[in-house]
Order: C-alpha cells, then sequence, then structure tokens
C-alpha cells in the first residue's frame, strides 16, 4: 500500500500536470497584454510573479479570456490593465472576480488623446467624426510609460510594502531609461516636426503628438479589419498631396493594407511597433520596452529621411 502511494506521489509531480505547484510567496500579479506585462516585469523584478493574459501575438484590442485565465486572476493579488478601452474584457472582470485582488488602471494620470481616429474622413452625412473615443495607446510616449510605471509601482508598495524600497529603485531606473529614450526620439525627429506619416494601425497619436509629427492612419485605433474604400480613397490622396514616399506597417501583424499601398503607389514599407507584443526575433533579442521603442525610432528616421 505504501508503494503504491509513493508512487502515486511521484507520478503526480512529474505528470506536469500542475496540480502540485511549488508555494510561491510573492505578490501574484495578472497583466492584460504586453506592454502593461513587460512594465510590472521592470518594476516588479523577482520579487513578483507576473502573469500576461492575452498571449503573445494575439490581439489584444478583442481579446476574450478564457474560464480557465479568470480562475487563475481570482487568486491573484493585482490585477494591472492599460485602461481607456483598450480592454474590452477589463470592465466585465472587475464586476464577475472575486477575491481581495487590487485593479490597477495603469494609464491613470495620463494627458488622453480623443477621435484622432476619423480625422482625414467624413461619413456618408458628411461628419467629420471626432467622436470623442478615447485613444488607449498611450504607453507609446515614454512620458507616459513613466506614469504607468509610477501607477504599477505604488501598487506594489501597497501590496507589499516589505519590499518597497526594492520597488522604487527599479521605478528609478525605469524612469532615467525612458528620459534617455525621450532625448533620443527627441534628437533623431527634431529635423521632421510638423511632418506627415501614414501608418498602417492608428496607435502612434500619442508618439506622433510629443515629437511634433502627425499621424494618418489606414487602419485606424483598433488595428485591425480592411479601411473602407472611402479611407482608401482619403490615403491615397493624402499621400499624393503631402507628397509622402513611405507608409509605416505595424511589424508585430504586419498589413495587408499597407502592402497594397505600398505597392500601388510604389511607395517603401517601413515596420514600426505599437509594443503590443513581441515578434519572435524581438523575443530572440530579449528586448523589452526600450528595445522596441529603439528599433521603431530606427525606422521612423530611415522612412522620414527618404522622404528629404
Ligand atoms: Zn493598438
Amino acid at each position: 500500500m505504501k508503494k503504491i502511494i509513493i508512487l502515486l506521489l511521484i507520478s503526480s509531480i512529474f505528470c506536469g500536470c500542475g496540480s502540485i505547484e511549488p508555494y510561491d510567496s510573492r505578490l501574484s500579479v495578472y497583466t492584460s497584454f504586453y506592454a502593461v506585462y513587460d512594465f510590472a516585469r521592470q518594476i516588479g523584478g523577482d520579487r513578483v510573479n507576473v502573469k500576461c493574459m492575452v498571449p503573445n501575438g494575439a490581439e489584444p484590442h478583442d481579446y476574450e479570456p478564457s474560464v480557465r485565465v479568470m480562475a487563475g486572476l481570482e487568486g491573484a493579488d493585482i490585477f494591472i490593465y492599460n485602461g481607456l478601452g483598450m480592454e474590452s474584457f477589463a470592465e466585465s472582470i472587475k464586476e464577475s472576480v472575486e477575491g481581495d485582488i487590487l485593479f490597477v488602471e495603469a494609464s491613470q494620470g495620463c494627458d488622453v488623446l480623443y477621435g484622432y481616429e476619423e480625422e482625414h474622413d467624413e461619413d456618408e452625412d458628411g461628419h467629420s467624426g471626432h467622436d470623442g473615443t478615447a485613444d488607449p495607446h498611450v504607453w507609446l510616449s515614454p512620458a507616459n510609460a513613466v506614469i504607468e510605471a509610477e501607477n504599477i509601482c505604488s501598487a506594489f508598495c501597497t501590496k507589499d510594502p516589505e519590499n518597497s524600497d526594492y520597488y522604487k529603485k527599479n521605478l528609478e531606473i525605469f524612469r532615467r531609461k525612458a528620459e534617455e529614450l525621450d532625448n533620443e526620439y527627441k534628437k533623431c525627429l527634431s529635423p521632421f516636426r510638423g511632418e506627415s506619416i501614414i501608418v498602417s494601425h492608428g496607435a502612434y497619436g500619442y508618439l506622433c503628438g510629443r515629437y511634433g509629427l502627425l499621424q494618418s492612419a489606414a487602419e485606424g485605433m483598433g488595428g485591425s479589419g480592411d479601411p473602407s474604400p472611402r479611407r482608401i480613397r482619403d490615403i491615397y490622396r493624402y499621400i499624393k498631396e503631402n507628397n509622402i514616399t513611405c507608409i509605416f506597417y505595424e511589424g508585430l501583424t504586419g498589413s495587408r493594407t499597407a502592402a497594397a499601398i505600398s505597392e500601388d503607389l510604389g511607395i517603401r514599407l517601413y515596420p514600426i511597433y505599437s509594443y503590443e507584443g513581441l515578434t519572435e526575433e524581438q523575443e530572440k533579442k530579449g528586448l523589452d520596452y526600450f528595445g522596441v521603442m529603439h528599433e521603431t525610432l530606427v525606422s521612423l528616421t530611415e522612412g522620414l529621411e527618404g522622404e528629404k
């Protein structure tokens, strides 16, 4: 009998079915999608156990968590999400999940942009479509990324005051890196102030706003779906009127629209990254927010230099 029990114990340890997991005394943190996951990891270091709900490569704008993910969330200490409509599932989670979970809307305190999406578009009635929809992509401005990191840090300090010095030290490192990134962006993009860029996924309103560029998006804020024929016509006209010679597509997902426009008009294609996930290559290189933002800056600079 003893033998059987031992065998059962051994097989349950090695079967990998997850029934026996080593006890982890660290804060259990659930994050919605990649950007907030990375910020939480950078602030929490080895003192927190951070999980990301939206799998890498999945589209966060329309993601719905599975029952299993929701069950895992019930045991968490903190749930961090970006907010501003980025995660349509966040509100329903707030209402349905039980347990002593601290909900952190990381974008709290950022200056929000509204309704840029249809800037160059008009609907059938001739309305210019400033509909007041919040642009959720705040993290693509380094100054806003710091605000998100600050909100995450203060949540960690609240739930785990013993390690607050550690979290605050990591926040200072994050802040310094963000300042360096901001200075690099300012330096590289200053020759192009006032210029327009065409992007596939309309995620770059905050980035463009900070560095004096104008964004025109082919596919709008959600980053998926084909644009209307009217939108395409407007984009073509906009490219010709502004002598635009390149289009920036979403490097993580690719863009059929951007590829088609590039082929039709013979303009160049450059990848940029909204940091809603990592490409395989970025993952191999071990890039974080700062590394990926640097790749976007290199592409922006190369593309814009070609316009001169
Ligand atoms: Zn997006």
